[in-house]
């Protein structure tokens, strides 16, 4: 498992929970355009299966809190963890924006 910084939030997410396995995967996701090849955070991810059905996405899983950090300035190192692109540290936590949960899942993509 990896961290990874989701495109569309900022927020930093886990491989296991957000869309980032099933971003190359075509036919998969109603409205597939917003989604494809992005690597995005679960509360980010697509809401809908092709046939309708719903998706685990669309909300933030809730297994650890929703930390956001300015979009495009984290990448993931060899070790799998976040890192800030400009001082090759791990991003400091003062800088990450706490949402309350029940505000998290407002987003749409
Ligand atoms: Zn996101």
């Amino acid at each position: 498992m990896s961290i990874y910084q989701c495109e569309n939030c900022g927020c930093v997410e886990n491989t296991a929970l957000g869309h980032y396995h099933c971003r190359n995967m075509k036919n998969m996701f109603l409205n597939e355009e917003k989604y494809l090849n992005k690597k995005l955070c679960s509360s980010c991810g697509p809401k809908f299966y092709k046939d309708g059905k719903p998706t685990e996405y669309g909300k933030w899983h809730n297994r650890f809190d929703r930390h956001f950090y300015p979009k495009g300035k984290l990448y993931t190192d060899h070790n799998g963890n976040v890192r800030d692109i400009d001082t090759k540290e791990y991003p400091d936590n003062d800088l990450y924006r706490d949402i309350p949960y029940e505000e998290q899942n407002q987003e749409e993509v």
